[in-house]
């Protein structure tokens, strides 16, 4: 998201300092991290009640009744709908001028069979890039939340992820960690046959990477009840 906001000549600054428009990324996979996703979206107008305050992901996606009971927030995005982030804020900002205070865009995630794929981004650090190939998971364990607000197994193309890191080989870095909901899932949702170990090895081969590393979801290991 940040980097579609550079993309669009818009200058990132610290959540901390006063903004025009404040995205905050939720997360629900605890009800504590529900809990700080309410706080931080009213924080957020707090700092400049003028300020398109933007509530997008996970807890968003699982949650939209309590959400709308946040009267700071403008514009509510669903998991799917982050990758065109900057649409819907130029035309929330645009339909703002006719009076339209309130947008709501939630896609059914369950039905997503494709992986929303955000392209390459331009990596800051100098050593290390993670590359997200992987996106939501069909074990749907009776304690976790995730595949209801991630959906079901989608993988990113190769050629997509090789692509990026190859670009990323070229600008130097030689560290790329591979991380995604269920990476062990990689492929299961591709008509050919093509796992996780497919793609490792591809990676393997491009010239200048010198260490691959496997990231799973920390989730796995922090539950929310969801009954
Ligand atoms: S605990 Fe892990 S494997 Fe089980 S449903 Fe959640 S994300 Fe999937």
């Amino acid at each position: 998201m940040i980097q579609n906001f550079k993309n669009n000549g818009y200058e990132i600054v610290d959540f901390e300092e006063i903004s025009d428009i404040y995205v905050v990324n939720t997360c629900t996979v605890t009800n504590m991290s529900d809990r700080k996703s309410r706080q931080v979206l009213r924080q957020a107008k707090k700092k400049n009640p003028d300020a398109i305050v933007v509530a997008c992901g996970c807890y968003v996606q699982v949650a939209q009744k309590e959400i709308e009971e946040i009267n700071e927030i403008d514009l509510v995005l669903g998991t799917n709908e982050k990758s065109k982030i900057v649409d819907f804020v130029e035309e929330f900002i645009s339909s703002k001028n006719k009076e339209k205070d309130y947008f709501i865009e939630i896609d059914n995630v369950m039905q997503n069979k494709e992986f929303c794929d955000f392209g390459s981004v331009t990596y800051t650090e100098k050593t290390r890039a993670v590359i997200k190939v992987q996106d939501g998971c069909d074990r749907f364990c009776s304690y976790c939340i995730i595949p209801y607000a991630r959906g079901r197994v989608r993988s990113r193309k190769p050629e997509s992820v090789i692509k990026e890191v190859n670009e990323i080989a070229k600008n130097g870095i030689k560290e790329v960690v591979i991380t995604g909901i269920h990476v062990a899932s990689y492929g299961k949702d591709f008509k050919e046959e093509y796992r996780l170990i497919d793609l490792l090895e591809e990676i393997n081969r491009i010239e200048g990477i010198e260490r691959i590393r496997l990231r799973i979801n920390r989730t796995s290991f922090n539950y929310r009840r969801i009954c």
